[in-house]
């Protein structure tokens, strides 16, 4: 689904992803882990093209999307994006906040938009908050509206960047569920995560950024059972 090839992306001369490649296959998940300041969330940004990248390549779905030519606003449409501030519209009922993008972006009529809005949030157990306002949900419950509103566009492929870590702990839970049922469904995602006993538990594929290097890539049980790298073992000493 997404393919990253020696990219090199700089802030103002300083290197922040150094080479990095990444392949994402159809229907899998892939955990980036590694210390703030790694990396993790530039990688995502060059994903969706809000981040240009200096060098290197990105393919979705076999098209080179870091293309010049390339649409760019066609290629985000094709990316559901979820930031750990959930960002949702203050003045909109969770099913404007939803509905949206659907409607204004993607030209999808308002009664289909809605339809599809209510059968996701009553799937992610939203499904009676769709006429509230944000500031009267939890903040679990903000971020599944946030994810529902990611999905809803119906997105090839689902960037997640630290998700849970706006949320206090008794939260937490439940928003990863929420990640452990859109594996279970197909869905293909890329997310930046902390937490390390949810990404060994939900990882086909870790990735762990050090200084904007993939140090070191495989499967969750190679990385975090079997870790090659000297710095990938302190750095999950240190947080495991
Ligand atoms: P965290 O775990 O804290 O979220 P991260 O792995 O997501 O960290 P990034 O946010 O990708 O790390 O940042 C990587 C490096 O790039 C950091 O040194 C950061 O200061 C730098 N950086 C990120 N965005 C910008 C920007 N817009 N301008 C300048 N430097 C930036
Ligand atoms: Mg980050």
């Amino acid at each position: 689904v997404l393919r990253m090839e020696s990219v090199r992306k700089t802030f103002a001369g300083s290197v922040v992803l150094r080479d990095v490649g990444l392949e994402v296959a159809p229907h899998t998940v892939t955990a980036l882990i590694g210390a703030s300041g790694s990396g993790k969330s530039t990688l995502l940004r060059c994903a969706n093209l809000l981040e240009e990248i200096d060098d290197g390549a990105i393919w979705l779905d076999g098209e080179e999307i870091t293309d010049p030519r390339v649409d760019q606003d066609a290629v985000r449409r094709r990316i559901g994006v979820v930031f750990q501030a959930y960002n949702l519209f203050p003045h909109m009922t969770v099913l404007d906040n939803v509905t949206l993008a659907p409607r204004r972006v993607h030209g999808v009529p308002r009664e289909e938009a809605e339809e599809r809005a209510r059968g996701l949030l009553e799937r992610l157990g939203l499904g009676d908050k769709a006429t509230a306002y944000p500031d009267r949900l939890s903040g679990g419950q903000q971020q599944r509206v946030a994810i529902v509103r990611a999905l809803a566009v119906r997105p090839r492929l689902l960037l997640l960047d630290e998700i849970t870590a706006a949320l206090d702990p008794e939260l937490v839970g439940e928003v990863l569920e929420v990640v452990r049922g859109l594996k279970d469904d197909g869905m293909t995602m890329v997310l930046a995560t902390h937490e390390m006993g949810f990404a060994r538990d939900v990882a086909d594929q870790v990735c762990f950024l050090d200084g904007g290097v993939v140090l070191e890539r495989g499967t969750a049980e190679e990385v975090f059972g079997d870790p090659q790298q000297e710095r990938t073992r302190r750095f999950l000493r240190r947080v495991v």
